[in-house]
């Protein structure tokens, strides 16, 4: 019997049920009928754990380019480590991506339903094509069963460390390799347990260069493995369902985690070996965190901000993260966003090639500032919806002042958001709480006050004296010069290079004068502008605080 004819009798042995060929499915899944120009992009996640800000920056990615281009966004999930798998995978994913208004055009939309014409969007369910392709590859020797157990495959890897040879199932130490029918047949009939690998034709010395859309132009060295393609529970590993996938859905070139890079050359000669086209590869530096002076990977064990769960709860504003995360992507996002503030990311030119290919640096206080310079350019309106929306889940007594009160809460929403200085304290809407606090009486009761170091008697004075004068009807002007008119009465400077000349000669500067009333009104050093404040709180809620104060002094 010849070569040939000994793999196709072992291809049939192997998968007596497939009746189908690697042609009949390629009729299935006809080329796209896209325009020149137009993206077919994946993202491709597993559903083994939470889904993080490295996956949502990656879609993210993906989903402009393919937007831009008007072309396809795809979800494809790949869900073939039943050992890594975690219940609702699939959801959180789904989800995580939906809460980042991240969307697709094609793939899973949950755990059972998915829209397109090109699916299965989840691999598991794609288990016989990878099994046609696989019986292929067998009939034409570039595959072939492999009965080793894991002690068999320990005992190799053993040997060539003690001889200090590179570890691997390849060449020589490949015992499937080159085994004759016969061995084949017997191992079937005792039912053992098999994988499909690889039968690798490449050689390590051999480069290969490449043009990564990212990396720029790089050089490997050949796979010269024999990777294992099917797993002995029929599913494919990543290596073999990567090359079929993104062939069959019409992937105009693969965008995914550099991870990936080293296994390349396998990949391409998976490619090769299917008859298939090779197709190009952008590989994403991972997001990055300064740690001891040194980079290191964000981490899914040591970095809360590492979980997408935390933006979420914490109530980032979305659009906050995810121009923080362009602002990574490429550097000119911090440009243009200051020329275009009010313009949707799908605008910007988000290009490949501007990519940090190091490993791009992921810092939460730079987000920080990113979200408050963001949440700035919202108006009241727009902050309250949001607020509402996030204390619905995460904060019932924010949102039943919220719902109750609604134009009271506008209207602190709304100080020093107009006009010329524009406040910038709010990150999150999880600081909306603290920031409320010194508004409402229940809250305000119940916080903490901070203290002064001025004179207990000092203090009342000045506070008598600012009741006796308070006019709710005075405009700021009006208020801060009553406020300098009975500092200077006590002996406060209202002249901050005479005060420093001689601060002997007065009993403190007029900025005191305010921080009592400060004090008295919110039992907060900090707050926002003063007289806005003193405005949105009331009259009455002014002075009851103001006579409060006085009591306790
Ligand atoms: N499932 C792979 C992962 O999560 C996908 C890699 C790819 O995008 O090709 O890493």
């Amino acid at each position: 019997m010849t070569k040939e004819q000994e793999s196709i009798d072992i291809s049939q042995l192997l998968f007596p049920n497939i009746v189908e060929s690697s042609k009949d499915i390629l009729k299935r899944y006809p080329k796209r009928d896209v325009k020149q120009g137009e993206l077919v992009l994946r993202f491709a996640p597993s559903p083994t754990g939470f889904i993080h800000i490295g996956n949502i920056y990656t879609s993210l990615v993906g989903y402009i380019l393919t937007k831009r281009s008007n072309g396809v966004f795809i979800l494809r999930i790949e869900d073939t480590d039943k050992v890594r798998e975690v219940k609702y995978g699939i959801i959180q994913i789904v989800e995580g991506l939906r809460n980042f208004g991240i969307q697709f055009d094609e793939g899973m939309i949950n755990e059972e339903e998915s829209k397109g014409e090109y699916g299965p969007y989840i691999q598991s369910e794609r288990k016989d094509i990878y099994k046609i392709f696989a019986k292929d590859l067998v009939s034409k020797g570039f595959a072939y069963p492999c009965f080793c157990t894991k002690e068999e495959l320990e005992a190799i890897r053993k040997e060539q460390t003690d001889l200090g040879s590179r570890t691997g199932y390849f060449g020589k130490w490949a015992k499937w390799r080159d085994a004759n029918s016969d061995d084949i047949k017997r191992e079937l009939d005792l039912g053992t347990p098999f994988v499909i690998r690889l039968y690798s034709r490449g050689n390590i010395k051999n480069k290969i260069n490449s043009k990564d859309l990212i990396k720029g132009g790089i050089t490997l060295s050949e796979n010269d493995m024999d990777s294992v393609l099917l797993k002995s529970d029929g599913l494919p590993t990543y290596h073999f369902a990567h090359p079929i996938d993104d062939t069959l859905m019409g992937i105009s070139f693969v965008l995914r985690g550099d991870e990936w890079l080293s296994s390349q050359p396998l990949h391409m000669e998976i490619f090769n070996a299917l008859g298939f086209e090779q197709l190009q590869y952008g590989h994403i530096s991972p997001l990055m965190k300064m740690e001891n002076e040194g980079k290191r990977k964000l981490s899914k064990r040591k970095d809360p901000e590492f979980a997408v769960s935390y933006y979420v709860e914490n109530g980032y504003p979305i659009n906050g993260v995810k121009d923080y995360l362009l602002n990574i992507a490429n550097s000119n996002f911090y440009d243009w966003r200051i020329q275009n503030p009010q313009k949707e990311i799908l605008e910007f030119d988000l290009k490949l090639e501007k990519f940090n290919r190091a490993g791009a640096l992921f810092d939460i206080t730079k987000l920080n500032d990113i979200s408050k310079e963001y949440i700035s350019t919202l108006s009241a309106q727009e902050v309250y919806e949001y607020v509402l929306e996030w204390a619905e889940k995460y904060n019932t007594e924010i949102h039943t002042k919220l719902v109750n009160q609604k134009d009271y809460c506008l209207s602190i929403l709304n100080i020093e958001r107009e006009g010329f200085k524009i406040r910038k304290d709010i990150v999150k809407w999880s600081d909306i709480p603290n920031q409320f606090e010194i508004f409402f009486d229940d809250m305000f009761k119940d916080s903490q006050k901070e203290e002064i170091e001025i004179e207990r008697g000092v203090q009342g004075e000045i506070l008598n004296e600012f009741l006796d004068t308070y006019y709710f009807g005075d405009d700021s002007t009006e208020w801060f010069s009553k406020i300098k008119r009975i500092g200077e009465k006590y002996g406060f400077c209202s002249d901050y290079k005479e005060y420093e000349k001689h601060p002997k000669k007065y009993k403190g500067k007029i900025g005191d004068v305010a921080m009592i009333l400060r004090i008295a009104v919110t039992g907060r050093k900090q707050t926002p502008d003063l007289y806005q404040v003193m405005q949105v709180m009331g009259e009455s809620r002014v002075r009851e605080r103001i006579t409060v104060y006085i009591n306790t002094l």
